[in-house]
């Protein structure tokens, strides 16, 4: 899109069949929190998550179970024709599994290593040279994932050190910030001088503050062309993680930071892990980064509207949208560019209404009971009585066959 912001230039990564970083567009993933080891349940999950629109699903690889389970689980997903890649990730045990199971490497498209999780003391270097190498072995990408929850304490005491001897030492805050920066960008450089190529590595540099992770991800975009890995940790549930998610991203991504972006939610309990899906889809969608499915414009309801007759409705359209989208997606090329607009009475109705490729302005309190329907910006009829959702739904698909089916 012409008004979107000037990427930050990185160097492209193919992550099985997707590629970051580069021109490419900013690409959505997630994690399954299922126990890896259970491969059925495991593969059902990241069908899930696919189909919601992942386009790359982590998995934990976290004991030998998991690592035997990870061939099975991507056999599942070949069988349904779901060629998403699956990325796993690696912590304490990482070097003994990736070598005893070849097969489970084999069956990923990346490996996530954290640097702050690897191994302690002379036992580090080694265990970190054996992930790299059964990268290099099997040409997969690594992340190169650190996290301020498990930073590497080595290297933050020695930059605390080196801090204290300073004339005028950062606050620890700022030296926490710069030994994740460092952490990344070492690892990184470690892993191109043991023989990973320098378009096999993706970094990312976690912390669960926005301020932080604005500060940390500027600072990491002027210092290297690694695609980066855009995330919030531990974001919390709800409201707050998916506002704490936006903001952050959302500036740096306004200032053409981050090539693909993961949403830390804590789901409600028995809540759908496909939602961390749908925000990061939104939050590309909003900022005009990319399309995932038509939008609908809904005003919020005031004293105007009263009956929650016109919540309903764009309730509906919303998830009648989402439903079919899978299908529509196939038949309708472009379809993920309409606008919908469902609002709740003549103040805004009808020009909201003619602004969206299709919209319909329903009857607000004491107004006639009919509600205008305008198709790329003209009124095409007015529906009344009792079935107007029915109507209006009946509209939208065939607006949609005439102007994205084949005909049109
Ligand atoms: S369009 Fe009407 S009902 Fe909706 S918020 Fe505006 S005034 Fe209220």
């Amino acid at each position: 899109m012409s008004s979107s912001p000037v990427r930050h230039r990185t160097v492209p990564v193919r992550v099985g069949p997707v590629t970051v970083g580069g021109d490419h567009p900013v690409v959505v993933q997630s994690m399954t929190n299922t126990d890896t080891a259970d491969a059925l349940r495991t593969a059902v999950q990241v069908a899930e998550l696919a189909r919601a629109g992942s386009e790359i699903v982590r998995i934990t690889v976290n004991s030998e179970d998991a690592a035997r389970a990870v061939p099975e689980i991507r056999e599942r997903l070949d069988a349904m024709d779901l060629d998403v890649p699956l990325v796993g990730d690696f912590h304490f045990n990482g070097h003994k599994l990736l070598t005893k199971y070849p097969e489970c490497a084999e069956a990923l498209a990346k490996l996530r290593i954290n640097p702050g999780n690897v191994g302690r003391g002379s036992k580090r270097d080694a265990q970190y040279q054996a992930m790299i190498e059964t990268a290099i072995r099997f040409d997969r990408p690594v992340r190169i994932g650190v996290n301020w929850g498990s930073l590497d304490q080595e290297l933050l005491a020695r930059m605390m050190d080196e801090n204290a001897q300073q004339p005028e030492p950062l606050e620890p805050q700022a030296v926490m910030e710069q030994a994740l920066i460092t952490s990344a960008l070492e690892s990184a450089a470690e892993a191109e001088r043991i023989g990973l190529p320098h378009d096999r590595i993706i970094l990312s540099a976690k912390v669960s503050g926005v301020q932080p992770l604005i500060r940390v991800y500027q600072d990491l975009a002027a210092r290297c062309d690694y695609p980066l890995h855009l995330g919030l940790t531990e974001a919390g549930m709800g409201a707050r993680g998916i506002v704490a998610s936006t903001a952050a991203l959302s500036v740096l991504l306004q200032q053409g930071i981050g090539d693909t972006i993961r949403i830390s939610l804590t789901p409600e309990p028995g809540g759908d892990r496909t939602q961390e899906v749908s925000v990061a889809q939104e939050i590309l969608q909003s900022m005009g980064l990319r399309s995932f499915l038509p939008s609908v414009v809904a005003c919020p309801g005031c004293g105007r509207t009263s009956s929650e007759y016109f919540q309903h409705l764009a309730q509906d359209i919303q998830s009648y949208i989402r439903q079919q989208m899978p299908t529509w997606k196939q038949h309708y090329p472009g379809v993920e560019e309409m606008t919908v607009a469902v609002m709740g009475c003549v103040v805004n109705g009808p020009g909201e209404s003619k602004h969206a490729d299709i919209g319909i302005s329903l009857p607000g309190t004491g107004e006639q009971p009919v509600a205008p329907v305008y198709e790329d910006g003209e009124k095409t009829v007015t529906l009344k009585g009792e079935h107007i959702a029915e109507d209006f739904q009946a509209r939208v698909e065939a607006y949609i066959e005439r102007r994205y089916g084949q005909a049109g």
